[in-house]
């Protein structure tokens, strides 16, 4: 079953194939049509880089196409926001939440080919354990990213990346 409007701007869309891939398309675009993300999502694909960002715009459709759309809620960070991400569960409250301490290792956040999303479910995002992660990860790794979902040391569900290079 196909929506037939835009999770995002409520706009008509069409679904389109581009190659194996359906593509989601919403009337808003300027000088005709364009992908239906959030204007925050944008930016966030323009600070990555752009293998990355090509290959999220995949899974975004594909997860929209599935009716689970996602938004970005991460992307490019700069050492010091990676060096405070660490300094959680160790030195500052929370609990641990990642092994990437941006000194000795920049991570790949820091290095723009990383991008973690959420679902979008009724106008705010959730991180909702009973979301299809699972599906969102094999959308990643179909387009030849790393899904933080297989992570071994610390299950990181949001997370995709871009391989080293
Ligand atoms: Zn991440």
């Amino acid at each position: 079953m196909t929506p037939d409007r835009c999770p995002f701007c409520g706009e008509r869309r069409m679904l389109e194939e581009d190659g194996a891939w359906p593509s989601v398309w919403c009337a808003r675009g300027v000088g005709g049509w364009m992908m239906a993300l959030r204007p925050r999502d944008e930016q966030h694909l323009a600070q990555v880089r752009p293998a990355l960002a090509a290959a999220v715009r995949k899974v975004l459709a594909a997860m929209a196409a599935l009716e689970a759309p996602m938004v970005i809620t991460d992307g490019r960070r700069t050492p010091a926001d990676q060096q405070a991400l660490y300094a959680r569960g160790r030195t500052a409250p929370g609990r641990i939440v990642t092994y990437v301490d941006g000194v000795t290792v920049p991570g790949a956040h820091v290095q723009g080919r990383a991008v973690d999303c959420a679902f979008w479910v009724a106008g705010t995002v959730s991180w909702d354990a009973r979301q299809p992660w699972a599906a969102y990860g094999a959308c990643a790794e179909a387009v030849g990213l790393r899904w933080g979902g297989r992570w071994r040391t610390l299950v990181d569900l949001p997370h995709i990346e871009w391989p080293e290079d």
